[in-house]
């Protein structure tokens, strides 16, 4: 099979490991196909009388990839990058997602294409409304339920959760990620850094290393970087370098990861935190460290960088950060990628957690969903590296081999061919 090039569109980029699987698993003509595309699409104009009074067009994004096993789920991005192919690719990804841990859902995303840091929250909050007004019918518990990415927090949440209220009557259920106030769980915005800190964990048993020193670079300082690097330096390991889209920071000896959250907080950067050289978002995938997590945006490793990563694993907070030919090259020079199917899945684990506790109108305390998504991530990391152990494959293809086979299985229980 031909390795699409970097610049190929991102839902061809992240069909070429389904494609993979699919042979693997020798699924049938009828069933790849019913597989290989999502089956609703729609795009919508989201028009907002901006701050200025004059009223701008936005356009908004669901796309429904497969509920073959669930309703289904997916986050919402507000990002200038956020189009149809992007959408689309991202919502194959949540499809193998919720697939390969295991958990009741099928896989959808949403965006609308905007620049929200230039937004006031009055015009944010008008978008969001909107935005979900006009997929409302889509949407609902037993349907399809978003949630945060890139860009919206739990705030949009609250807006969107409102919205459809007014449409449908008070339904907490129909998306998560919401504040705690409004039937969001515990644990819900640490879910992501924190399951992806559980996989590396036992990633480092298996290779007979102890957390304790082992140095790790994060780029992105977000909801899922900003959590891993927490997680990460409470278990001991070195911090070296972080970084956001305004700048980065280094020091090899460790920085102090509290004091940076703070900075960060203040500031609203990580750049210019005190007692670090100053180091570049580019800069940081290639310096000397054992783990380098990208926790920030799409196909930041590509041919042109990926054999001058000098780190031995690779933990996917973002998705698909990660190309293709990035990946055959990492795989050949013997980097371990933890695939993110599986080591950002800890943010639709809570996710699943939060929507269970709402329909049952009963809340959880934050150790049972820190124990439960331990669990559960866990168990995911242990079929897919039993499985690369067995076949003597890499752990993305292994989970994308049990993703693929698991929605093949639900499709075919439900009689569809
Ligand atoms: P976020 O908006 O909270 O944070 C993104 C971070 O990346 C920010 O620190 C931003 O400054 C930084 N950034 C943006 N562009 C950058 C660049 N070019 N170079 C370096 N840093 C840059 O977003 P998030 O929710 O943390 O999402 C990050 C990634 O993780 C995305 O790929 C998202 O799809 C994925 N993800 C998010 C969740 C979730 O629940 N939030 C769950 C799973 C996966």
């Amino acid at each position: 099979m031909d390795i699409p090039a970097d610049t190929a569109p991102a839902f061809d980029l992240v069909t070429y490991f389904f494609d993979k699987a699919s042979r693997q698993l020798n699924l049938s003509d009828d069933i790849h196909e019913l597989l290989r595309r999502p089956w609703r699409e729609l795009t919508v104009s989201v028009p907002v009388r901006m701050d200025s009074g004059k009223v701008h067009s936005f356009t908004g994004f669901r796309v429904q990839y497969n509920a073959a096993r669930g309703p289904y789920k997916g986050g919402v991005r507000y990002h200038p990058n956020a189009d149809m192919d992007e959408v689309r690719a991202l919502a194959a990804l949540m499809t193998w997602k919720t697939a390969v841990v295991d958990i009741p859902y099928g896989g959808a995303k949403g965006g609308v294409q905007c620049v929200p840091g230039e937004m006031s929250v009055g015009e944010r909050n008008r978008m969001t409304r909107r935005y979900t007004t006009s997929i409302a019918h889509l949407l609902g518990p037993n349907r399809d339920v978003p949630a945060p990415d890139l860009g919206t927090d739990s705030q949009t949440m609250a807006w969107m959760m409102d919205a459809y209220g007014s449409l449908y009557g008070h339904t907490p259920a129909c998306v998560t990620g919401k504040p705690i106030e409004l039937g969001g769980s515990v644990g819900r915005a640490e879910a992501p850094g924190r399951g992806a800190v559980y996989v590396l964990e036992e990633v480092l048993r298996h290779a007979e290393r102890p957390p304790k020193g082992t140095t790790i670079a994060v780029q992105g300082f977000g909801q899922v970087g900003s959590w891993i690097a927490r997680t990460a330096a409470d278990l001991g390991m070195t911090v070296v370098a972080v970084s956001d889209v305004r700048g980065g920071v280094y020091n090899p000896r460790g920085l102090d990861v509290a004091a940076l959250v703070r900075h960060n907080a203040e500031a609203g950067t990580v750049a210019g935190f005190a007692g670090a050289e100053k180091v570049s978002s580019a800069e940081i995938l290639e310096l000397g460290c054992d783990v380098l997590a990208p926790a920030a945006v799409e196909k930041v490793l590509h041919e042109k960088n990926a054999d001058r990563v000098r780190a031995k694993i690779v933990l996917e907070g973002a998705n698909h950060p990660v190309t293709p030919r990035a990946d055959a090259i990492m795989a050949e020079r013997g980097v371990t990628c933890v695939p993110d199917i599986l080591c950002n899945a800890g943010g639709v684990i809570v996710s699943y957690f939060e929507w269970a506790q709402n329909i049952q109108a009963f809340r959880w305390d934050e150790s049972r969903v820190n124990s439960e998504l331990r669990r559960t991530i866990l168990g995911g990391y242990a079929t897919v590296q039993a499985r690369a152990a067995g076949e003597g494959v890499t752990l993305r293809d292994a989970a994308f081999d049990v993703a693929v086979e698991r929605v093949a299985k639900a499709v075919q229980l439900r009689g569809f061919v």
